[in-house]
């Protein structure tokens, strides 16, 4: 037993490794390549990738968990040991439903589609996407046949993101938010933007301000790195080697914002306990992370709930008037706080405030699982997104490139993936409330620039357990039920200044 427990961890061990390489293979290619590497660094992912996924659905891995799985059976459902078993069983029965050619032409469809979509993107042009988007619905709807039977196919794409959800959950939760965020949207206008919000805010002492932030935030020194790049992310080599991605603009602070997203990644990351270090339960077998929507919720958390709140700028506020004097001296905590809380309707996902942004979601989940069971077809799509945007927002799409075309998503087969965020926004804010019984004097802590309770009580009952469990089951460990979009539903009409309805 204990030869096939060392042998089991032996071989996982590796494959961590080689995943982890990969990962800064991606973070050098995003961070630090001449573009010129491009073509060597796509070979050596590829190399890498089919080594990791050769090794890890190896029958001998099956022997060894056949072997393991009666004296895991005597083990608390909690122990490490028996999470191990249970975790890589599940994870090698998938792997080993899609067959190699699948995932290579995948993998070659999704590098040479990126290209395609962000020339038809710059042109507003979706036919010359269209192509490209065909061939790759064609695809993920073969990798969700690799799963059948199923009640819905687009399960065996959301379970890629969230493991053990089904279509339907998702459902019944937006279902609650949709017809709330409609009607929230429209009752309130947009807010104008202020001047100073455009600066001139130095890239050099945006970065400073970063670091000292992630530092305070509780980043410890000598184990993160903030790195500038194109699309901002958090990866990491080792539980003590996080690399934060952020980027900056001398006209604008979301530089803050982004460096508090990707730390909430970041030190979820760093919080995995070191017992479950080089299994797969520090992190995915696959490209994708655990649950993307807890993933989320820390994000969103570290960016929202401690970022845009008023306790966090009347402790941070001050350092920003010392580094922009010029520009903000004369604003008052107040009018910043309301203007970094903006409201703001806008086409584009990324740009949207909190009560918009829940209503893209919605959108793009209702298209995508209508595309994958094939009662949509991509000729059709433009169309059906203008109709169903004006119905949910309540005005026109200008062009494609403010609209079907915005989000690099389904053309990189990421079809499934867009629930995640606004189930991490809705969980954000049911974490919020379960740390601010634990601590009652959470909001004073915050005023003072103290997160160590706040970091401690989140490493404690969430990110210690890494992928020890089901996203279902870490939520209920978390939150003490499911998924409820209540909360998050008050925390929107606080903000907006509507009377709660209940
Ligand atoms: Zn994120």
């Amino acid at each position: 037993m204990t030869a096939a427990l060392a042998e089991l961890r032996h071989r996982l061990g590796e494959i961590a490794d080689l995943r982890r390489a990969e990962r800064m293979l991606i973070w050098d290619m995003s961070v630090l390549m001449p573009a010129a590497g491009g073509g060597a660094r796509a070979a050596q992912l590829e190399s890498v990738e089919r080594i990791a996924h050769e090794r890890f659905v190896d029958e001998r891995i099956g022997q060894l968990l056949d072997q393991l799985e009666p004296y895991a059976d005597g083990l608390p459902y909690d122990a490490d040991d028996a999470c191990l078993i249970r975790v890589t069983r599940s994870d090698w029965e998938k792997a080993r439903r899609v067959p190699a050619e699948l995932s290579a032409e995948i993998a070659k469809a999704r590098a040479e589609s990126f290209e395609v979509w962000v020339d038809a993107r710059e042109r507003s042009d979706f036919d010359s996407f269209r192509p490209a988007l065909e061939r790759m619905l064609g695809l993920k709807q073969r990798y969700a046949e690799c799963f059948a039977p199923y009640d819905d196919p687009y399960d065996a794409l959301l379970d890629d993101y969230e493991p053990g959800m089904r279509t339907a959950e998702v459902r019944a939760v937006f279902d609650v938010l949709k017809p709330e965020l409609t009607s929230l949207l429209a009752g309130g206008p947009s807010d104008e933007e202020e001047g100073f919000m455009r600066g001139l805010f130095p890239v050099d002492a945006q970065h400073a301000l970063s670091l000292e932030l992630l530092e305070r935030l509780g980043a410890p020194a000598g184990e993160f790195r903030l790195d500038p790049t194109v699309h901002p992310f958090a990866t990491n080599s080792g539980l003590r080697d996080i690399r934060i991605t952020t980027r900056y603009a001398e006209d604008d602070l979301y530089s803050l914002f982004t460096a508090m997203h990707e730390f909430g990644h970041g030190i979820y990351q760093h919080g995995v306990s070191p017992s479950l270090d080089r299994t797969p339960m520090e992190t995915a077998p696959s490209r994708t992370d655990f649950s993307m929507a807890l993933h989320e919720s820390q994000s969103r958390l570290w960016e929202n709930l401690v970022g845009r709140s008023l306790p966090f700028w009347r402790w941070f506020y001050p350092r920003l008037q010392e580094t922009f004097p010029d520009v903000l001296g004369d604003v008052s905590l107040e009018r910043f706080h309301r203007a970094v809380n903006r409201v703001r309707r806008s086409f584009i996902r990324v740009d949207a405030d909190e009560t918009t942004y829940g209503l893209h979601i919605i959108l793009r989940f209702e298209l995508e699982q209508e595309l994958v069971a094939g009662r949509l077809a991509v000729k059709d799509l433009p169309d059906a997104w203008n109709a169903r945007f004006h119905e949910l927002f309540g005005f026109e799409v200008p062009n494609d490139a403010a609209g079907v075309l915005q989000d690099v998503h389904w053309g990189d087969g990421l079809f499934g993936y867009f629930p995640t965020y606004q189930l991490g926004n809705v969980l954000s804010v049911q974490i919020w409330a379960r740390v601010a019984e634990a601590i009652p004097d959470l909001e004073e802590q915050i005023e003072r620039g103290e997160f160590a309770d706040l970091l401690g009580w989140l490493r404690k009952n969430l990110y210690v357990h890494g992928r020890k469990f089901t996203p279902a089951e870490t939520i209920e460990r978390v939150v003490g039920g499911p998924i409820d979009p209540q909360p998050y539903l008050r925390y929107l009409r606080d903000k907006l200044g509507v009377p709660s309805t209940a």
